[in-house]
């Protein structure tokens, strides 16, 4: 469904990711470590378009159709949703207008909504004095109404407590066994990976992709080791 091509991306002059090459199939669940800095954020920005990202090599596909070049918005048609690690205050814009705008089926916006408990913020303004929790239910109910192929979430555990881990992890597992929805997860934590079942795992440091496998393997290694081990892994990977 997803194909990176050899993409080496800049920002402000700044080379960011150096040949990285990754593949999705459809209702495929990758999860991507790395340390801060290492240019996780900076991916997944990329393959959604996010402006301030150039792709100076390489082209990425979605569903055999070269995106490189998309705006944001024809990306999101297409079925590509993100899920930001800092999603923006919006002011002047009640979260109910916005889900008037996306989902024309009731029955699945009440179905959502009740499952995200988040009914008590749909006429308020977006984001706009929400704790973490609330803002990452928030913005997962807004990502699944568009109903995704490909969902990219830049760690979507983070601050936030248990709680609304499991209320977000168990939605959004649901949602990939029911639309068979392809996902590349940041995580630090792992937490997700006890609702989500992933299918591989790669480690991103200096901007390359340094190591690809079995999830849970990899993130018992990151947790015992540090990511120094990583950096000498034997499976080594390219995509
Ligand atoms: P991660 O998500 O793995 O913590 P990021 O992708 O956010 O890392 O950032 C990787 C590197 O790229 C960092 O050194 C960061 O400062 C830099 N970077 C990210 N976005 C920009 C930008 N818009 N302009 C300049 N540098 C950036
Ligand atoms: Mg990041």
């Amino acid at each position: 469904m997803l194909e990176i091509e050899n993409i080496t991306v800049s920002a402000e002059n700044n080379i960011i990711l150096k040949d990285i090459s990754l593949k999705i199939k459809k209702g495929e669940i990758l999860i991507l470590f790395g340390p801060n800095g290492s240019g996780k954020s900076t991916l997944i920005k990329t393959i959604m378009g996010i402006s301030g990202y150039s792709i100076l090599k390489g082209k990425i596909l979605f569903e055999n159709e070269d995106i490189s070049s998309y705006p944001v918005s024809k990306r999101a048609r297409m079925g590509i949703g993100i899920m930001f690690q800092h999603p923006p205050k919006i002011h002047g814009v009640k979260l109910s207008h916005l889900v008037e705008y996306l989902a024309p089926d009731k029955n699945y916006v009440d179905e959502l909504s009740e499952r995200l408990k988040i009914k008590e913020f749909l006429q308020r303004e977006l984001n706009v004095d929400l704790s973490g929790g609330e803002i990452k239910r928030v913005e997962l109910f807004q990502i699944l109404l568009q109903k995704p192929k490909l969902l990219l979430l830049d760690e979507p555990e983070s601050g936030v407590d248990i709680e609304n881990i499991s209320i977000i992890g168990k939605v959004l597992n649901d949602y990939f066994k029911i639309f068979h929805c392809g996902a590349l997860i940041i995580t630090h934590t792992g937490y997700i990976l006890e609702y989500v079942k992933a299918n591989k795992g790669y480690v991103m440091m200096d901007g390359k992709i340094f190591c690809g496998g079995d999830p849970e393997k990899i993130f018992n290694v990151i947790k015992e080791n540090g990511y120094e081990k990583c950096r000498k892994c034997e499976a080594r990977v390219s995509e």
